[in-house]
């Protein structure tokens, strides 16, 4: 039920299929619960595979393990010497459960003029105005100048080994003379003020540094005296690190944001009180509140078996991110904090990535966004967490976050983003097909 009904002879329109193939996406379950386990993106796969060859273009089905697909296909454009450009998004989603939600999260359900369903804002929606604008733009015989290059992915919610690092290293051929890219986390609008809508573009992401922290004591009984408590340390040593007020470090990335805010609401952000103006701003201070500052959570814990045993190590996960160019003072940090007696390795990390805040292509994301909503400002801004962007660095591709959706002031689309009632209005997604037909008109 992705063809929209049309009268004989004329061809659904992006805008009059994006629902439909969005709904059809989220009833296919691609719950990624992580380290390999959850439901496979390859239904998914096949489905967005069936809707590439209806118009026309040939992709690949790669597959990292059984059932762990990603679709790739390159559609070509009419100059050979234009650069590519790339659209990826990922398939796979994060758990939901159905007590919890108001719809079923795999229903698909168009309710209110919103469509619910886990992965409606991330990013199932993105996928179906991809989708369905390139449907639209073949079916009219419009093409890019470059080659473009479509990517759907597996395992983003996890560490993208199964998705995108597995196709930037075995299938890097596909992305061949691709310098930038437009992805998730970005180009949504966030209401300023009546009749001023913020649209953050993505220009960057802060760098990841999970950590695995150790510490090692003496073994012993619970009932002697400790000579070294490996649990007393690391909590000792976790205390110190979680109530630590990392300083507010404003990068080049951040510093465009604030002024680009300030305009756009006809007034200066404070930066020597950016907590307060944070609050201050709601919605929009979000867009900066997670991004002045390195920080470093901790979020696991695990030591001992028995109550009546000192163990002799005792473990803990956090999650550090860091802002681009601060990675020294970072890590400079941790260790003080935890000590001379706790060990760190990495679990993950990954440096912050950058793309041009003051190039052609963010000045052609924004004029899209202008042409079709007056009341447009966009921003560039930098995210907090990370997305595959981190990996399509790899290879040299620089990513933006444009996702382009026209929200009402009512809906917290952030907190939609692994929320409960996850869902996305149906006028939001057509909207966003016509400013990425816009602005593929200039690629
Ligand atoms: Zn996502």
């Amino acid at each position: 039920m992705t063809q929209a009904p049309s009268q004989e002879g004329t061809l659904p329109t992006a805008a009059a299929e994006v629902a439909g193939i969005c709904s059809d996406l989220l009833r296919i379950d691609t719950t990624n619960e992580g380290e390999g386990k959850g439901r496979p993106e390859r239904p998914a796969a096949e489905h967005i595979a069936v809707l590439l060859d209806e118009v026309g273009v040939d992709p690949v089905i790669a597959e990292s393990a059984p059932g762990r697909a990603n679709v790739l296909a390159r559609v070509p454009g009419t100059d050979p010497d234009a650069p590519a450009f790339l659209i990826h998004g990922h398939m796979d989603v994060v758990p939901a459960d159905p007590g919890e939600w108001s719809v079923h999260p795999f229903s698909g359900e168009v309710r209110d003029g919103y469509l619910w369903g886990r992965g409606a804002v991330d990013m199932k929606g993105t996928l179906a105005m991809t989708l369905a604008t390139v449907r639209q733009r073949l079916r009219e015989g419009r093409r890019t100048r470059g080659d473009l290059v479509l990517a759907f992915l597996a395992d983003e919610e996890c560490t993208g080994d199964y998705g995108s690092r597995h196709v930037v290293g075995e299938h890097a051929d596909f992305f061949t003379g691709v310098e930038e890219a437009i992805s998730e986390s970005g180009g949504f609008s966030v209401t300023a003020a009546p009749g001023t809508r913020v649209y953050p573009i993505a220009t960057g992401e802060r760098g990841s540094a999970w950590m695995r922290l150790t510490a090692r004591g003496v073994a012993g009984h619970g009932s002697k005296p400790a000579a070294d408590n490996a649990v007393a340390e690391l909590c000792h040593a976790i205390s110190r690190l979680a109530s630590y007020q990392w300083p507010v470090r404003l990068t080049p990335g951040v510093r465009r944001l604030l002024d680009g805010l300030g305009e756009a609401l006809g007034a200066p952000i404070d930066h020597d009180r950016l907590d307060a103006e944070a609050r201050r701003l709601g919605l929009v201070g979000r867009l900066f509140a997670g991004t002045i500052r390195n920080s470093a959570n901790p979020t696991r814990l695990d030591a001992g078996y028995k109550v009546n045993v000192i163990p002799g190590s005792a473990y803990a996960q956090v999650d550090g991110r860091v802002l681009p160019g601060l990675s020294e003072e970072f890590f400079a940090t941790v260790d003080r904090l935890l000590g001379p007696k706790i060990t760190r390795e990495f679990i993950n990390h990954e440096q912050a990535i950058a793309a041009d805040a003051d190039g052609p292509t963010f000045a052609a994301l924004a004029g899209a966004l202008r042409a079709e909503d007056a009341a447009a400002h966009p921003v560039p801004y930098v995210m907090s967490g990370g997305t595959d962007a981190k990996a399509f660095a790899r290879i040299g591709i620089r990513s933006f976050g444009f996702a382009p959706l026209l929200l009402g002031p009512e809906l917290d689309y952030q907190a939609m983003f692994h929320g409960v009632d996850e869902r996305v209005p149906v006028a939001g997604l057509e909207f966003g097909t016509r400013v990425l037909d816009r602005f593929l008109d200039t690629r």
